[in-house]
Order: structure tokens, then sequence, then C-alpha cells
């Protein structure tokens, strides 16, 4: 990430993107609003919003954090549980299986699926291995767990050192350094007070997860794992690489829903360590399942197959002309002028644009359109 030099405003917007890991930029808008709601008197405290998706199936919508959640998906089986994805701490991991066992079900959690190795979908692992046990199987495929292995605890060292300059997991530091700036320059109460709960939240996270060991997968598998309950089968599928190399999905026929990570979900595409060729026919293949739910691991739940056509498009443009403008022996940078959002086709159809850019702010819609164009000129060609 440091190999060239980048201006401190370069630096603070590649963070921004990186502390969203797969989520908008633009979505800090709708953080800082969503903020204060979740600041003001009487507001719900729980980390994360569980709905109803089907008979037995739940999302649980992570609330924003200044170090986000990932969202996770719930499965209920007869006599016990299959959870997607476990957020980006132990304590987090620890409040869902609280509003588990308050608000679904008292069944314990037998299975937990990584769907990928990032950050803030397997940090959280040990607060379900400390919950129950060795009972619990860890799912994951045989590449998240090779990539677990050699990155999670790596990057996450890195993210912590005030000399490093990885930008996901975001850097904390850096964050800590911003966030105290902004609290000397605020004005208000009420910024001072969302400053101070924004250090409060980074010094804490930054005490639990300091000494970090990945919980790896117990139950790895090259394509399918495939639980028969009497409530209903779960299909823990690969379909091939996408927004990591590792991405798994996990299919409910009888329910017909789908939990996707971070292949495919609300927010803009996360694309550092993905790849962009094959990702739009990974999803093809996911497309080709009878369901008409779609579980994210960030943003809403979707109804239907048009979100999955929207980012799959987005991303097939993306690697189309990234790759037409490195053939033409184009630089980055000429290849990010030549490719304005304006346009960007995908982005103006069927309202995937303001889906991703709910407050439409150009400039930074143009940064992290940037950014995906910067991952995918790196990524491409990657084996
Ligand atoms: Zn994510
Ligand atoms: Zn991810």
């Amino acid at each position: 990430m440091c190999q060239h030099a980048v201006s401190r405003r370069d630096f603070f917007g590649r963070l921004a993107l990186g502390s969203m890991a797969g989520a908008s930029i633009l979505d800090l808008a709708w953080r800082r609003a969503a903020w204060a709601q979740a600041m003001s008197p009487g507001a719900p405290t729980d980390l994360f919003e569980i709905q109803k998706v089907a008979e037995g199936v739940y999302f649980a919508f992570a609330r924003p954090q200044v170090l986000l959640n990932c969202n996770a998906a719930i499965f209920v089986n007869s006599a016990d549980v299959l959870v997607v994805d476990a957020h980006s701490k132990p304590s987090a991991a620890a409040a869902m299986i609280a509003q588990i066992k308050q608000q679904v079900t008292p069944k314990p959690v037998r299975y937990l699926v990584n769907t990928h190795f990032h950050w803030d979908h397997i940090q959280g692992d040990a607060g379900y291995r400390d919950a129950f046990g060795k009972d619990l199987k860890v799912v994951a495929s045989d590449a998240t767990k090779k990539l677990e292995t050699q990155f999670s605890q790596a990057r996450l060292r890195e993210s912590l050192d005030p000399h490093g300059h990885v930008t996901s997991p975001p850097h904390v530091p850096a964050l800590l350094d911003e966030a105290r700036q902004k609290l000397s320059a605020a004005a208000s109460p009420e910024q001072k007070a969302q400053f101070a709960e924004q250090i409060r939240q980074l010094e804490s996270y930054e005490r639990e997860i300091r000494d970090f060991a990945p919980v790896l997968p117990t139950v790895t598998f090259a394509k399918t794992y495939v639980i028969k309950d009497k409530a209903h089968d779960l299909h823990v599928e690969f379909h091939g690489r996408a927004h990591t190399a590792g991405d798994v999905v996990v299919f409910c026929p009888q329910k017909r829903v789908v939990a996707t990570g971070d292949m495919i979900q609300g927010a803009l595409p996360y694309m550092a360590d993905s790849f962009p060729k094959e990702w739009p026919k990974t999803m093809d293949s996911v497309a080709s399942l009878d369901f008409d739910f779609v579980a994210g691991g960030h943003g809403t739940v979707a109804h239907g197959k048009q979100r999955l056509t929207s980012q799959r498009n987005y991303i097939e443009e993306l690697a189309t002309r990234v790759e037409a403008g490195k053939k033409a022996g184009q630089s980055l940078s000429e290849i990010q002028k030549s490719m304005p959002v304006a346009s960007i086709k995908a982005l103006a159809a069927d309202g995937y644009g303001d889906l991703l850019f709910p407050s439409r702010n150009e400039a930074a819609m143009q940064a992290a359109v940037d950014t995906n164009v910067e991952h995918v000129f790196n990524r491409l060609g990657q084996s």
C-alpha cells in the first residue's frame, strides 16, 4: 500500500475505505446520521438489529460503529444454530450471541461459518469458541483457512502499529489521532460527545484486540459442505474466486435464502483482495440457485436478484475497462481520469448508484470509484 508516496488527504480517503472494508466511503455520511441517532437519548444500544427473513432464518443488521462489524445471518436448526460471520472483535460476537438468546432462540450455536478471511468477519470467532467450546464447528473453505493463517494476525498487527501502513483492518493509531484532533477542534457539546465516543470505541477495540490470535476453521472443504437437518438443508458452497480467493455462500433451498458475505452485499464492493475477472462469473453461478432473499455482509437484505445483477455488472464493467486501459499501456492515473463516475453505466442503471451513494456527493463517489479502479488495476493478472 505504501510503495508510492501519498498525500495525507489521500491517505485518510483510503483509510475511510479500508475501515469500511467493503462498504462505500459515501456511507460515511449515512454513518454520521446513524451515529447521531445512536447517540440520542433512549436510542437502542444493541450492536445489531435482528430481522426475520423466513421461518427459522434471521438477519442481524450491524449498527454503525467507528470500526465496523459485518452483518450476520442466523439459521435455526432443529436442535442448534448456524451463524454466518463473526464481526470485528470477540465482544461484538458475545453481544450477537446474547441477542440470539434473547430474541431468536435458546438453542446453542453449533456452526459458525467464516465466509472469507477479512478482519470484520473473523476477528470475533473467539467469542463463539469461548461461549460454545469444543462443540462449535468453525466452517470455511480450504482457501479461507489458508488466507486466515497467512494474513489475519499479520495485517492486524500492522493496523495497530503506529508505523504500519495497512488500510484493512483500518489503521487504528491514525484514526485515534484524527478523532483526537477533531475533539480538540470541536465547537458544540454534541460534537465533543461524538468524538469522545469515537475515541472510547477505538481505545476499547485496541485493548481488546491487541492479543488477537485467529481461531482457525475446524471444518474446511474445497467445494461443498452440506448440513441436512429436520428443519431444512444448509449448503455451504464455494462457487469460485470473487471478493477473495475463498468466499463461500450459505444456501437454504427450503427457505429460499442465501447468505453471501462480501461476495454479494449492499455496499460498494471492496476489491483489494479480489479476482475482478472471475468475480462476475462466480456471481452468475450463485445467481443460478433458487432463492428470494440475499443476506449480505454489509447493507440491508436484498429481495430478489436485482442487486446481485447490478453489482455483477459494475464489477464486470470496471474489470473490462481497466483491463483495456492496461493493455493500451495507460497508467493507473490515466485510467482513473478516463473513468469519471458519470461514464460508468452500471452505476446509472436500476438505482445501483443511489443504493451505494445515497447522498450523491460527487467528490466522494469519484474517490470511491478511483479506489476500486486502483484495486482492479493491481489485481488483474494475479493468480
Ligand atoms: Zn466485510
Ligand atoms: Zn470482505
